[in-house]
């Protein structure tokens, strides 16, 4: 039936007269509850991270210089990873998901900064990908990469005067896409892609039509976790956060392939330039992709596997599918199932490396690939 105007009217001011008070309400708790800044980590407090992150024999004992010959990915929640490549230590997004929760993902980042990461890339600008940037790269010295408007979020994140360095890689004027090009160290070159978020689409027909995946939200994790108060604080300060462009990276040594994206749009609809700059790329020994979003209930993980059809994989991680916010999101056991359902109808199927939360977190021998 429909709804009167007074009826619509009447929510819709109730909605309009809340929305002023409860706002105001959060953000004074969020400012009052301050999260001091992240110390400065010491050679002693890097060695101590590294090895936890990336194993006690990944790691030298004096320096904390990460091996060369293993590339070792250590994963800290939702879409971010530690990484050491090529001797380069660097972190693909920034957040220790937290405020629904508190410690389900058994870290911090004053530890995630303790790595002394020499860079960290910026998927999108949400705050599930990038609330902690600023305050680690403050702290870590890391060089934050990403658009223009992801290095603006990330300054405002810190208090005072940012002493970070930003690599703008494309602004809200880039087009899906855009590829930049560069290097992270010797022997270690780095492709950008521009490409888009993930988003509901009309249902695809033919051989393109999938399932829904509806995983039921896994609340228990906030009774086993309940949030502190200033955990609670951290995500209401970041929750508006703007997207600010969605950055596809790609890393390459001599001998070592690895992808990462932290969305996965409807490309063959929106984007389909993306699609065909990705098949230009070379193969990926480890593609690790997005498989949650806006589209899976509608058309269930094809996005996704437009992603893996274009970047050709060895092995293929999944991420962002964890319990990163328990009122909305499941545990990662909810997409083994449709994951290998949806592989099984490529032509050239990867290996599926499939990351369980909360068991595989911060466990590096989950990823850990020889660097040939
Ligand atoms: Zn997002």
């Amino acid at each position: 039936m429909a709804r009167s105007p007074i009826q619509g009217g009447l929510a819709g001011s109730v909605r309009r007269g809340l929305a002023g008070p409860v706002q105001r309400g959060l953000s004074t708790l969020a400012q009052r509850v301050a999260t001091p800044p992240i110390p400065v980590p010491t050679l002693a407090d890097t060695i101590t991270a590294r090895q936890r992150f990336f194993g006690v024999d990944a790691v030298d004992a004096d320096t904390g210089a990460a091996r060369s010959d293993q590339v070792i990915l250590s994963w800290f929640g939702c879409a971010s990873f530690a990484v050491a490549l090529g001797g380069s230590v660097f972190l693909l997004d920034a957040w220790v998901p937290r405020g629904a929760t508190s410690g389900y993902v058994p870290t911090t980042p004053a530890e995630v900064a303790a790595l002394r990461p020499a860079a960290i890339f910026i998927g999108h600008g949400h705050f599930d990908h990038a609330a902690d940037a600023g305050p680690i790269a403050q702290a870590s010295g890391a060089v934050v990469h990403g658009t223009a408007e992801h290095c603006a979020t990330a300054r405002k994140q810190v208090p005072g005067t940012p002493e970070f360095r930003c690599v703008e890689l494309g602004s809200s004027a880039s087009l899906p896409g855009d590829r930049y090009d560069f290097e992270l160290a010797p022997g270690v070159s780095v492709t950008a892609i521009r490409h888009i978020h993930s988003a509901r689409t009309s249902r695809y027909e033919g051989a393109d039509a999938c399932d829904p995946v509806k995983p039921t939200p896994a609340l228990r994790d906030i009774r086993s976790y309940p949030p502190s108060l200033a955990d609670t604080a951290h995500l209401l300060r970041r929750l508006t956060d703007p997207e600010g462009g969605v950055l596809l990276y790609q890393f390459r040594t001599d001998t070592f392939t690895l992808t990462w994206h932290d969305s996965s749009g409807p490309l063959s609809d929106k984007a389909p330039r993306v699609v065909e700059v990705l098949r230009t790329l070379p193969e990926s020994d480890v593609h690790v992709g997005a498989v949650q979003g806006y589209n899976q209930f509608t058309n269930g993980l094809r996005d996704p596997r437009t992603y893996i059809e274009a970047l050709r994989p060895k092995v293929f991680v999944p991420n962002h599918h964890d319990n990163w916010l328990p009122l909305i999101t499941a545990r990662g056991e909810a997409f083994r199932a449709p994951m290998e359902a949806e592989l099984s109808r490529m032509t050239t199927v990867p290996e599926l490396r499939m990351l369980l939360d909360p068991t595989d977190y911060i466990v590096p021998g989950r990823l850990s690939f020889p660097a040939k």
